[in-house]
């Protein structure tokens, strides 16, 4: 009985395949079962890790998540020091939530069961933004944005409209070609040929650039530099950065919402382990995958660094493609082909920041903001390459005030927890560690709160401060071991914005993170997870 049933699988797995090759979707060949171990290993926890699991997990494979931190999560994790509870990297999260459009990222927590083991928390604005003469705050949904650009630049009210329609036309466009990376042979070809009619905004604003957007919305410089005021999220600055990135993010945070996750975003991550581990799913964290080995072109397993060796028929790497090409594979299983167009892609930028534990009640000061951008210049490019190259006084600053998200985690009644980032390269800072690295980890630290501070004077005051604790692109880099401490992938210009793919040559090896399709960020770094297992589930025969 048992091997008829599995004679069976085998034969609905093979039409199945079948089917799907002659309509074009997903051509690669289903792997042969090697070893006894698991169906996939996912190497690396961060959010395109453990989404990946989640879903290869809901749908009966059985997952073996490895990762080499202490914890789960990657930039998704949190930790306390005293009092304080900071949440290592999420300030916003795009994707939705519940009462929006549920269309993208909420979905496939729905589709998981991790939804509902999260609370998620709607953030009241947007972004309050200064700029030299200028400080506005943008609310969290398209009608209220409107109305406040309009009733500041009424002359612009057109242009406002226009880059509305832009925005959510794309984002629409974009939707609906969400499959197309799960298509190959005639279904690919005839979908691309079909873009300029059936996606025309894609086509049309796919080389251009964020600037070249502004510029066709906009006359007046101030509307251009608030609206632009996202180009800090997305890595590349203004006049660099794709239309594309920017219309989709802004349509995702102000059509479905701008969230946090109650709990800090270590609760997300948890929630994923969760329910990976009540699907039958392994997770192992301190231990850190050192090879993934290959037979016959094919990838079997992974060695980790202690030589514990685990065999899978699927693994996907939640890590830059940097290691997975050159360390865990190894250049010479790799056609040479992708290895030039990988090193052709420019990286982006990593960031610093600073963590800040204060015993005063910032709210109760007067401020009820939670996300502030200062701006020394409008000037992106120059701000950029300030930045870039540490000089911290003349960039932009990226103020979190965690204590006003309406959790009571972060801090206990009276004291709050604030949280200061910039740009920044790992190319400028000293050697990990180093004294010289500490010493100029001390100064650009005092350097920035002296910059925030001109927004929140208190911060200056170190008899407001109880806890302190910055990082530095090593920091980054530590914890995720992505190249340089970058945590945004490639840089979003227009001749990079497709990223690279989810799958790879080895045609059992998957990559599902920042460096990938759906872009980065907490919620696009979940849609890679997806993207990476739909791929797996395709081979497999899985709806
Ligand atoms: C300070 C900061 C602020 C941010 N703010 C926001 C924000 O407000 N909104 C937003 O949407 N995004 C934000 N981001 C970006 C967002 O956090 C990331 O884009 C996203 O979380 C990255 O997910 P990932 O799947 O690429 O994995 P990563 O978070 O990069 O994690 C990779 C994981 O793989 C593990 N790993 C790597 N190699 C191995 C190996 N060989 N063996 C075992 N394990 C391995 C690492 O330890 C890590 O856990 C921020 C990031 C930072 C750093």
């Amino acid at each position: 009985m048992r091997i008829m049933n599995s004679l069976f699988l085998k034969a609905i797995i093979l039409a199945a395949s079948a089917v799907f090759f002659a309509t074009g979707v997903c051509a690669a060949e289903l792997p042969d079962q090697r070893g006894t171990g698991f169906d996939v290993i996912v190497i690396g926890s961060g959010m395109g890790g453990l989404s990946a699991a989640a879903h290869l997990a809901t749908n009966k494979l059985k997952v073996l998540v490895l990762e080499q931190h202490d914890k789960v999560g990657g930039c998704t994790t949190s930790f306390t020091r005293d009092d304080f509870t900071f949440d290592a990297s999420l300030h916003e999260m795009a994707g939705g939530g519940p009462g929006k459009n549920n269309r993208g990222l909420y979905k496939l927590l729905e589709i998981t069961g991790v939804g509902k083991k999260i609370e998620l928390i709607e953030l009241p604005h947007f972004y309050r933004s200064i700029f030299p003469g200028m400080d506005i705050t943008m609310p969290n949904n398209w009608p209220e944005f409107k109305k406040v650009l309009k009733q500041k630049w009424p002359e612009e009210a057109e242009g406002v409209e226009k880059f509305h329609k832009l925005s959510s036309d794309l984002m629409q466009e974009m939707l609906s070609l969400k499959d197309m990376f799960r298509y190959s042979g005639l279904k690919k070809f005839f979908t691309k040929v079909m873009v300029p009619l059936r996606q025309p905004t894609l086509f049309k604003w796919k080389d251009k650039t964020f600037q070249d957007l502004m510029d066709d919305c906009f006359k007046n410089e101030d509307i251009k530099a608030v609206v632009s005021q996202l180009w800090i999220y997305y890595g590349a600055p203004v006049p660099e950065q794709s239309a594309l990135i920017s219309m989709a993010a802004t349509d995702a945070y102000l059509g479905d919402g701008i969230w946090h996750i109650k709990g800090t975003s270590q609760a997300l991550s948890d929630a994923y382990s969760e329910r990976i581990k009540e699907l039958g799913g392994v997770i192992k964290t301190n231990t850190r995958v050192i090879k993934i080995m290959l037979k016959d072109g094919a990838a079997t397993g992974i060695m980790t660094e202690k030589g514990d060796i685990f065999t899978a028929r699927y693994i996907v790497a939640n890590t830059d493609p940097y290691q997975l090409t050159h360390k865990l594979i190894g250049k010479e299983h790799l056609p040479s082909d992708y290895l030039k167009n990988l090193e052709k892609l420019k990286p982006a930028n990593s960031l610093f920041g600073v963590y800040l534990g204060l015993n005063i009640d910032l709210k109760k000061l007067g401020y009820n903001d939670t996300e502030i951008f200062y701006n020394t210049s409008s000037d992106s490019m120059d701000v950029y390459d300030k930045m870039m190259k540490g000089v911290i006084e003349n960039g932009t600053v990226a103020i979190t005030l965690y204590s006003n998200y309406n959790d009571p985690v972060y801090a206990p009644p009276g004291k709050s927890v604030v949280v200061l980032n910039t740009y920044s390269s790992i190319n400028v800072w000293p050697e990990y560690q180093s004294k010289a690295y500490y010493e100029m980890k001390e100064q650009n630290e005092n350097r920035l709160i002296a910059l925030a501070s001109k927004v929140i004077p208190e911060l200056a005051n170190p008899a407001n401060v109880e806890v302190k604790e910055g990082f530095t692109p090593h920091t980054i880099k530590r914890y995720t071991m992505n190249e340089g401490g970058i945590v945004y992938g490639f840089y979003l210009s227009p001749d990079q914005w497709e990223k690279v793919p989810n799958n790879t040559p080895i045609s059992n090896v998957f990559i599902a993170s920042n460096w990938t399709q759906a872009w980065h960020g907490v919620g696009s770094s979940q849609i890679n997870g997806w993207r990476a297992a739909r791929l797996v589930m395709d081979i497999e025969g899985i709806e």
